[in-house]
């Protein structure tokens, strides 16, 4: 069965797969053995950190260098069409296994620290390309899970991706070794594995991209101890696949007007070249950054309605339609329509923005800062109403 899959792999691959190095096939083939009791066939990338004398020679690449990445045949999203958008991809931190997954766990990831480098690895290649990864509680349905596993002691691998070698990308498996001397918190020393880039590496088997060729990038099959983020070649890969992210971001900037205790939000440059000239306002930088009202074509992304209190002078926004409608009816506020975008579900790359209802001024006050809402959700005048849509900072 496996061997079929393999073949399939291989031959239904228009990109050079079969042409590899010798090297690169017997890693697939390897892989494929020990998943051999997988009846629905699965493949499984890994990262293997080989001795230092390897790596010393590896990392210097000629400067003719023309190797470059490869690609699965499978990927996330509606259309397996190289090019065209991963859409929304849910993941989880597993907290158990379920019967039928592609590779059991031995442990779970539950320390935060590795964690945040996971969410920070998503949004490093949701940063480059049409692909939007969001968290959920774990389940059996999860598109990427991840979690420990007990893979062979320290050192020679560090990581197991595992997906099935036919159809679309579903259900993948992310593996860590339990037994790495992991490092979290910035580019590991030389003694030490950098947990993030290999969380970037293996995320990357995750969206359908195979070991590159080219020792110049974060997909090479050798773990780097000089390369930490995304190369080109690693970019030009995951942009073949799922095309670039084209969501420019805006600055929404924040002012505080000291005569009504209120604050004042925009993403208008003239609203914002104006409000700077009055002498109402502090100026306070910006608040969080969103999506442009024009990109209605980002998946995930929805409006954010804008409305305006004469007698506060400040805007309140909302993403939600029923109390949009209801505040379109509220003769206190005016309807100015979509403020900007933004999302409604969090997404690797964005972060919460909270809404509190200030009781003194009437007014609404938003912050995309966990410091900020930890220090005033207890101040006695503000009314937290929790998560009002989610941005960038
Ligand atoms: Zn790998």
């Amino acid at each position: 069965m496996c061997v079929l899959c393999f073949a399939y792999l291989v031959d239904g691959d228009p990109n050079p797969l079969s042409l590899g190095q010798g090297y690169q096939k017997g890693l697939i083939v390897e892989a494929q053995t020990r998943n051999a009791d997988i009846s629905s066939g699965s493949y499984s990338g890994r990262l293997s950190d080989f001795d230092p004398v390897t790596i010393e020679q590896s990392l210097t690449a000629p400067e003719s260098d023309t190797k470059e990445f490869r690609v699965f045949v499978s990927k996330w999203g509606e259309s397996q069409e190289k090019g065209t958008t991963g859409g929304l991809v849910s993941y989880s931190f597993a907290t158990q296994n379920y019967n039928g997954q592609l590779r059991d766990f031995d442990s779970f990831i539950t320390d935060v620290s590795f964690q945040k480098e996971i969410v920070e690895a998503l949004s490093v290649w949701e940063d480059e390309a049409d692909i939007r990864f969001f968290e959920v509680s774990d389940s059996s349905h999860v598109d990427i899970r991840f979690g420990w596993a007990n893979i062979d002691g320290s050192r020679s691998i560090l990581g197991e991706t595992t997906f099935p070698s036919t159809g679309p990308l579903n259900q993948v498996i992310v593996a860590f070794d339990r037994d790495e001397d992991w490092f979290v918190g910035g580019d590991a020393p030389v003694n030490l594995i950098d947990f993030s880039s290999t969380a970037i590496h293996e995320i990357g088997h995750a969206i359908g991209i195979d070991h590159s060729e080219t020792n110049q990038s974060i997909m090479r099959a050798s773990y780097s101890r000089e390369i930490f983020d995304l190369q080109r070649d690693d970019i030009n890969a995951v942009t073949d696949i799922y095309g670039q992210n084209e969501i420019i971001r805006i600055d929404v900037h924040r002012f505080y007007r000291p005569e009504t205790g209120s604050h004042f939000f925009t993403s208008n440059l003239d609203e914002k070249v104006n409000v700077e000239k009055s002498n109402a306002f502090d100026v306070e930088g910006v608040g969080f950054s969103a999506v442009s009202t024009e990109d209605d074509f980002i998946s995930g992304a929805v409006p954010v309605y804008r409305f305006f209190n004469p007698d506060l002078g400040s805007h309140l926004f909302t993403a939600f339609d029923t109390e949009k409608n209801h505040l379109i009816d509220n003769t206190n506020f005016i309807f100015e329509g979509i403020g900007f975008r933004a999302f409604s579900s969090d997404t690797a790359s964005t972060v919460p923005v909270y809404r509190f209802f200030n009781q003194e001024s009437g007014g609404h006050f938003f912050t995309a800062s966990e410091v900020e809402k930890d220090a005033i959700i207890n101040f006695p005048q503000l009314v937290f109403e929790g998560e009002a849509f989610y941005a960038f900072i």
